[in-house]
């Protein structure tokens, strides 16, 4: 039986930048020049204090597993390959939350408030997805 191909994602005109920097392997997340917050996910207006100077800044990569889940089963899908893998909320360092993949370990070594970096995986021509790994050492 084939496996399907996975979905890519939906991207809207203020999350391009987002995509296109994913693509060329670079962490962007928004910040307000208004209220100097950190933004993610993309937004046309800041949700701290609703201007629209939003800007694009280049992220450190480093954060930690907020919260996480394992997945070990699947009805048949196009993720039923990656079995069992690391659904994770991760908490950059500039404060915003990001909802991607741990990969690069043992999903049983996955624990809450683990640091990770930003690694990449390229799905197709048009998508790289930033993933999260552990920080070694
Ligand atoms: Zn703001």
């Amino acid at each position: 039986m084939d496996t399907p191909n996975k979905p890519v994602p939906v991207v809207n005109p203020w999350a391009r930048p987002f995509w296109e920097a994913a693509r060329k392997e670079k962490l962007i997340i928004q910040k307000c020049k208004d209220c100097d917050q950190f933004v993610f996910y993309p937004r046309i207006a800041c949700p701290h204090c609703f201007s629209e100077a939003m800007e694009w800044v280049e992220a450190s990569g480093r954060g930690k597993v907020y919260t996480y889940t394992v997945v070990e089963n699947n009805a048949p899908s196009a993720f039923i390959r990656d079995i069992p893998y690391v659904v994770a909320v991760i908490r950059l360092d500039e404060g915003v939350q990001m909802l991607s993949n741990v990969v690069g370990c043992d999903p049983r070594e996955v624990q809450c408030d683990m640091p990770v970096e930003v690694t990449f995986e390229k799905l197709n021509e048009e998508f790289t997805l930033p993933k999260f790994t552990p920080v070694k050492g």
